[in-house]
């Protein structure tokens, strides 16, 4: 059968890579130069730098088939990068259990509280969390000076509005967390550099 595609995005590529492999045929109709919609690239000089920053988990299972289907699992870097949070001017570590005990703007309390309650997050799935919104809860159980500190920055920068009606379910990569993040399947290693530089200013982000 003859199939058309309207968007050559992750989900029209991988879609149009499906259909072929069971044998159809199909037109992948694109409006811009370069496939990939936003999870595409663009070039400066040498190098190509995302349009949108991406991570890749080694959770994401499925994705991470598809790469290794399409014979790029061989580009798929994997990094630790160093994560950041800018307090009074100061570039604070924040990115592990570890960084996140040495992290002198929050009293002790306020650390112990932090890492208690992202252990909890990670450690539970989101049904009790189901309903809820990130600002308030976090407010409740972290303490509204980390949240004001640490997460309200985040939300702002990542949806440009405070999260009145951001969904706890919605969570915050925490401190700890997923750790293990990568980038898609690299063109150059400069551009893992650079992207990961212009993360640095992040202590996490909001996955949505
Ligand atoms: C800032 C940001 C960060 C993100 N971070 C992550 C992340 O870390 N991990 C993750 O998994 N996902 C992330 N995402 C989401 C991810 O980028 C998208 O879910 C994914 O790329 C969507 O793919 P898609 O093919 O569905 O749509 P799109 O990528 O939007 O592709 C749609 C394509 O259709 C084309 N098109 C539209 N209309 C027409 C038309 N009329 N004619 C021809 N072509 C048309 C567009 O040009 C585009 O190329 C992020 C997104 C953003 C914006």
């Amino acid at each position: 059968m003859d199939y058309g595609i309207l968007g050559g995005g992750a989900l029209g590529l991988a879609a149009a890579y499906r259909l072929t492999q069971a044998g159809h045929s199909v037109m992948i109709f694109e409006q811009e130069t370069t496939a990939g919609g936003l999870a595409s690239g663009f070039r400066v000089g040498d190098n190509w730098l995302e349009k949108f920053y991406h991570h890749l988990f080694k959770t994401d299972t499925t994705a991470i088939k598809l790469i290794q289907e399409l014979g790029l699992g061989e580009r798929l870097e994997w990094s630790h990068p160093r994560t950041v949070c800018l307090v009074n001017g100061q570039f604070q570590q924040l990115d592990s259990p570890l960084t996140l005990l040495r992290f002198s703007p929050l009293r002790i309390d306020e650390r112990l509280r932090v890492a208690a309650v992202g252990a909890m997050l990670k450690l539970t799935n989101s049904k009790p969390y189901e309903g809820k919104t990130a600002e308030p809860w976090l407010r409740r159980w972290m303490g509204k000076r980390p949240y004001g500190m640490v997460f309200e920055p985040l939300f702002a920068a990542k949806l440009r509005r405070l999260p009145t009606s951001l969904r706890t379910t919605c969570r915050a990569h925490q401190p700890g967390g997923r750790q293990s993040s990568a980038r898609h399947a690299r063109r150059n290693s400069a551009t893992t550099g650079r992207w990961t530089l212009g993360s640095a200013h992040q202590p996490g982000n909001v996955d949505i």
